[in-house]
């Protein structure tokens, strides 16, 4: 076999990084206190970051530094080894694909129309727009016959977070960033909705940064979690890491509490 020589080795390694921050911050001129401390943090290609931290910690404006819909303050993000305000925003769209809680659909517009929108924009004939939606309803299991042609107020909560997901999907992004996607649905929805995204995320081998401030959440989806308080990274590691060698007083009261819940209710 012939050895792989050290620099290709390095180049190599250097492609599985989707993402890297480098002291990223951002502080708003109306508040007095950084949304976000400077971050340094990469997300390897084909894993599932989870950023956890409760209401205000800064998760937002961490996603919206990564799809450009804020500017840092200072420091900068490599997207592909590319810093992120080299690229041209339409191409940057078309690769990071974004969720959110409220979807956003577009309500005059029906179900298959939403999850092509980028691709009709972007010039792409309607037969093939048809195809994407159809392609992209069946993989989050929704029927396209069925439900492409209703318009969004025609579906459930969880089915329109469906029709959000293939939306994002359907733009051929590498990247996907999803905020609070599922924090408005019942358990047993958002349960299937996070089951079948570990799914998806293994069958097309996405890169996702998922935020959450649901702790089961986090230790369901996630590869690695970084924990966020008051806008600053406490600590990025795995379940394992976080649990059993928790960097902060903060990390280790965040996960005890939980973790001794379910031990009371598993000795019930
Ligand atoms: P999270 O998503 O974790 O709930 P955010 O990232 O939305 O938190 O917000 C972090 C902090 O930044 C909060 O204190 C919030 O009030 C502040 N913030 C967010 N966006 C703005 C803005 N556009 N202008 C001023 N302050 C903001
Ligand atoms: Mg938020």
């Amino acid at each position: 076999m012939p050895q792989a020589r050290p620099g290709r080795l390095i180049k190599r390694q250097a492609r599985l990084t989707m993402l890297q921050l480098h002291q990223v911050s951002k502080s708003f001129a109306s508040v007095s206190n950084p949304a976000l401390h400077p971050t340094s943090l990469e997300v390897a290609s084909q894993e599932i970051l989870v950023v956890l931290g409760s209401s205000g910690s800064g998760k937002s404006t961490l996603l919206k530094l990564i799809n450009r819909l804020l500017d840092p303050s200072s420091g900068h993000i490599l997207f592909k080894q590319r810093r992120l305000d080299s690229y041209n925003p339409v191409m940057l769209r078309r690769s990071i694909g974004y969720v959110f809680q409220a979807v956003g659909l577009l309500p005059h517009l029906s179900v298959a129309d939403n999850v092509s929108i980028v691709a009709r924009l972007q010039g792409e004939t309607r037969h093939a727009c048809r195809q994407l939606a159809r392609q992209h309803l069946t993989l989050v299991e929704l029927d396209p016959d069925t439900y492409g042609p209703r318009l969004p107020h025609e579906l459930s909560g969880g089915q329109q977070q469906r029709v959000g997901v293939a939306r994002a999907l359907a733009t051929g992004a590498d990247l996907l960033l999803m905020d609070e996607p599922f924090g408005a649905l019942d358990a047993i929805t958002r349960d299937q909705l996070q089951q079948q995204l570990l799914l998806l995320k293994q069958r097309l081998g996405k890169t996702i940064v998922f935020v959450t401030h649901d702790i089961f959440e986090a230790l369901t989806l996630a590869d690695r979690i970084a924990v966020l308080h008051q806008g600053q990274l406490h600590q990025l590691g795995s379940k394992q890491q976080l649990i059993n060698h928790p960097a902060t007083d903060f990390v280790r009261d965040l996960f005890q509490k939980p973790l001794q819940q379910l031990t009371r209710y598993n000795s019930l």
